[in-house]
């Protein structure tokens, strides 16, 4: 085994460059990092809303949240506004936040119901801080605060962000074309990428952040593609920037349309607008123009159109090349996940780093880590499509009898029967996720847990009533989402 020291990082979007920022803070010392990109192929331009561990991992790389936040004109996100989903004219919020307290024996939600049942009507979304605040467009955090939140952010700035961290902390960036990838004879491990200059780039492990191209692990590893375009039928998107007309939400919105859904993430400067679709069920020309229909400010660039294909690569560490980002795989970003793969991607790598040479069974072990996270993500995310009942349309027609993973089938049926959600080992979204997308989508469990029964109806009704309270008090005390950004963070 060639032990690890030179490590190139194909491709400089997101992907490229949180690795870069992660593996340079970490392990900077002893490793010696270089990154090519190319600035005639660009990046993506998309990918601008997040989930909470976000945070995690940037308070793990020392990042200042204020500096972050005016740099790449961050507003907060509390959560996801969800809209003609489980029928048209349905509205749900999907908040980050936990609900109620639950005990040890039975989540919060069953006592909720066993409160409507008894006639004590309230949402679920009352008992959470995060949920109300969205709501109210209100919030506020300090070191106390146990707000849940994550971030909108300007992907290009937030790119350019990284980059500055990670050079200042040693990173070689090289510009230029990737032409080639030299491969050892018999191992096929890549040894070099040579550039349309005919510069060399030499390493011992390759990170491939090359997007949707995938230049190392598929054009020249060859390693495969799962596809799950059977269970996620969208394959395209339309973007589009405006400016922006009034305070920004704290959260994401995402409307579903005739054929797909539309999404609106607000940052402080403007509006990121994007119209994902299916192209069996609409054209480009169609989607564009009715994203453009929808928005409600003036465009700052000219919309564009996005292919994708969802589904995972079948091993995203093959020989020397790990896949990190768009070549690793996608699932559609309706629950904004992206990054956040890349981020336990890039903190898996730096956990498991193959400093005396890379071993296969190191190599297994990344892989069906990889594999297990993003099929539960995978799963969640269908989950939305398949709990409809919107029938107005070819693509909700199909989307409400698709066949879906059995995993998936038994989690619905769980919920259905008795209430009972989840979370697996290793799997983003908690009960609470799961819960309030359940029941969003418009899924009405038959039974749920017994304790409730146990409580007189008085004690449950003044327990309610002051677990709502608390919530209402607590976001009654937080800013308005604008004046906090004013205060906190507002880009210059
Ligand atoms: P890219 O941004 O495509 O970067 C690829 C890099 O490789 C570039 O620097 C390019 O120049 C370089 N490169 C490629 N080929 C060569 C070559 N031959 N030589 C040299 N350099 C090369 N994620 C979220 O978390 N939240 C969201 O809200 C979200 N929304 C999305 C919406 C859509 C429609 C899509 C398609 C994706 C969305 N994503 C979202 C995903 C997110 O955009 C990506 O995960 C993220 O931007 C990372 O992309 P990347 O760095 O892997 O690829």
């Amino acid at each position: 085994m060639t032990p690890i020291k030179r490590v190139v990082i194909a491709g400089g979007g997101t992907a490229g460059w949180v690795t870069a920022a992660a593996l340079s803070h970490q392990l900077g010392q002893i490793l010696d990092i270089t990154l090519v990109e190319s600035d005639d192929i660009g990046t993506i331009g998309v990918g601008e809303s997040t989930v909470p561990p976000i945070r995690v991992f940037h308070q793990l790389l020392g990042i200042d949240e204020q500096e972050f936040m005016r740099s790449v004109s961050a507003t907060f996100k509390l959560g996801i506004w969800f809209e003609n989903w489980g029928q048209i004219g349905d509205r749900y919020i999907h908040p980050f936040g936990r609900h109620g307290k639950p005990t040890w024996l039975a989540e919060f939600h069953h006592f909720w119901l066993h409160g409507l049942r008894s006639g004590m009507n309230s949402e679920l979304g009352e008992y959470c801080v995060e949920w109300l605040a969205a709501k109210q467009g209100r919030f506020g955090t300090s070191p106390q605060s146990d707000i849940n939140y994550a971030y909108h952010i300007d992907a290009t700035a937030y790119a350019r962000f990284l980059r500055r961290f990670a050079e200042n902390r040693g990173v070689k960036r090289v510009e230029g074309k990737i032409k080639s990838v030299q491969q050892h004879p018999t191992t096929g491990f890549v040894e070099s990428l040579t550039l349309a200059s005919d510069r060399v780039v030499p390493g011992d492990l390759f990170i491939d952040c090359t997007g949707f191209r995938a230049l190392l692990i598929e054009q020249t590893l060859h390693t495969g593609f799962e596809d799950w375009s059977h269970w996620l039928p969208c394959d395209s998107a339309a973007a589009v920037q405006t400016e922006i007309t009034g305070p920004p939400n704290p959260y994401t919105c995402a409307f579903a349309h005739e054929a797909g859904w539309r999404w609106m993430i607000p940052l402080q400067h403007r509006m990121g607008n994007g119209f994902v679709y299916c192209s069996r069920y609409i054209s480009d020309d169609d989607a564009k123009q009715k994203l453009m229909q929808a928005v409600s400010g003036a465009p700052v660039r000219p919309p564009f159109v996005l292919k994708f294909q969802p589904g995972r690569r079948r091993k995203s560490w093959n020989k020397n090349v790990v896949a990190i980002g768009l070549s690793s795989g996608f699932v559609e970003p309706l629950e904004s996940t992206s990054i956040h793969v890349i981020m336990t991607a890039a903190t898996r790598l730096m956990q498991m780093f193959p400093f005396d040479g890379v071993s296969q069974p190191l190599v297994d072990q990344f892989n069906e880590e990889s594999r297990v996270e993003i099929e539960k993500i995978r799963d969640f995310i269908i989950l939305h499509y398949k709990t409809t009942d919107r029938d107005d349309s070819a693509f909700w027609r199909y989307c409400r009898n698709m066949e879906i993973p059995a995993a998936l089938a038994h989690r619905v049926e769980m919920f259905k029967e008795g209430a009972h959600a989840y979370q697996d080992a290793g799997e983003l979204f908690r009960v609470d996720s799961w819960t309030q997308v359940l029941l969003g989508q418009g899924i009405v469990p038959k039974h749920y847990h017994p304790l409730p029964r146990g409580m007189q109806e008085q004690e449950l009704a003044r327990v309610l009533s002051s677990l709502r309270a608390g919530v209402a008090q607590t976001v009654a005390k937080l800013p308005k989402h604008q004046d906090f950004i004013n205060s906190y963070c507002r880009t210059t």
